[in-house]
């Protein structure tokens, strides 16, 4: 039986992304074979989606980072047929074929079992982003870093992972300054439960090697001067969690946070980041994100529509998170 996918090839002129209907045996190794309900789009997901990103490393290969849904047939001890389960990175739609597929085979290492008390749909909403925002929250609770030590900081605020941080932050207690390159956002960002809205531009261009003390702690989506700017506005042994590169990759900085505050840079990892502080990260989300304020940050797509909200991601258009519902 074939079956509907986002199918990436190499050609000549490029990458060729497109729809396609694929057949069993363009799945990949794995041990659990998935009907895929839903997915989503991350900002990975728009590069890849675009053709014209380094994201897919082997080809062809079905796009998609994240999916959910429910196992067909399963070779693996921990799953059996008609378990709900979740996957995130591990190479999905990288190096291994992923959810944009109304079918995936994977390795059962790689699944986690659909979460209480969310739906399919939920952990989509949640997708990728999501559960990064929530390894960054971790991070920063392992750091020892807490509310009553002053505020954390969000950049990159009204996108994905930028959302669900500042409603993990504000759940957790933290007052939350959230940076927006849309401040037409701030009633949006503040019933998340951002305490303060400060302008993107105010942080994204070159600044001083350190600047007055602001935050304690933050989640940074943006990468680049942004990045730079968080670590020389944070206060003394403060840390900032690095999750992102939306305003670019690089790193112009100075150490002088580092040597003369103490200041911490931590390093979030979400695609073969191991099972235990992934379900921790799952835990998190089931205990501190209120269901109604992800509904409020969601917009759910037909799958027919993945192409369009790519490119919007891209733009900096979307807000929040996207479900796709893939079959
Ligand atoms: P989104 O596009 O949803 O969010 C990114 C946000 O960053 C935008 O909404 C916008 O927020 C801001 N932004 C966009 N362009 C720029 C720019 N040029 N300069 C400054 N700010 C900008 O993406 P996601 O939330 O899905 O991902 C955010 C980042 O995190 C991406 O770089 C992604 O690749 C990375 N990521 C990393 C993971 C990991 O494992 N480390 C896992 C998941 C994501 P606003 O309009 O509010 O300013």
């Amino acid at each position: 039986m074939s079956f509907k996918a986002v199918r990436v090839e190499k050609t000549e002129a490029g990458q060729h992304v497109a729809f396609a209907e694929v057949g069993e045996s363009e799945l990949m190794d794995g041990d659990v074979t998935v009907r895929v309900t839903h997915s989503t789009v991350n900002y990975k997901d728009g590069l890849a989606l675009s053709g014209k990103s380094a994201i897919p490393r082997r080809f062809p290969l079905l796009l998609g980072i994240d999916f959910a849904g429910v196992v067909e047939t399963s070779e693996h001890a921990g799953f059996k047929a008609g378990d709900a389960v979740v996957a995130n990175g591990f190479g999905l739609g990288e190096t291994h074929s992923g959810g944009y597929a109304e079918k995936a085979r994977v390795k059962g290492d790689w699944l986690v079992k659909l979460p209480p008390p969310f739906t399919a749909a939920e952990t989509m909403a949640i997708g990728t982003a999501g559960y990064t925002a929530a390894l960054a929250v971790d991070a920063l609770d392992a750091a020892g870093l807490t509310p009553d030590m002053g505020p954390a900081v969000v950049t990159g605020a009204a996108g994905g992972v930028g959302s669900i941080a500042i409603a993990l932050l504000a759940k957790a207690g933290w007052s939350v300054i959230a940076s927006t390159g849309r401040p037409a956002e701030a009633d949006y960002l503040k019933s998340l439960g951002a305490a303060e809205i400060i302008e993107r531009a105010s942080l994204s261009g070159p600044g001083k090697p350190l600047g007055k003390e602001r935050w304690i702690a933050g989640v940074d989506s943006v990468g680049s001067h942004t990045l730079v700017n968080l670590l020389s506005q944070t206060r003394y042994r403060g840390a900032i969690a690095a999750c992102g590169l939306a305003g670019g990759m690089d790193l112009p900085g100075s150490v002088a946070p580092f040597l003369l505050r103490g200041v911490r840079l931590i390093g979030i990892d979400s695609v073969q980041c191991p099972m235990a502080p992934r379900l921790a990260a799952w835990s998190r989300l089931a205990r501190d994100l209120d269901r109604g304020l992800l509904a409020k940050m969601t917009t759910t797509e037909p799958f027919a529509r993945v192409f369009e909200v790519g490119e919007a991601i891209l733009k900096g258009q979307v807000r929040g998170r996207v479900v796709v519902q893939i079959s």
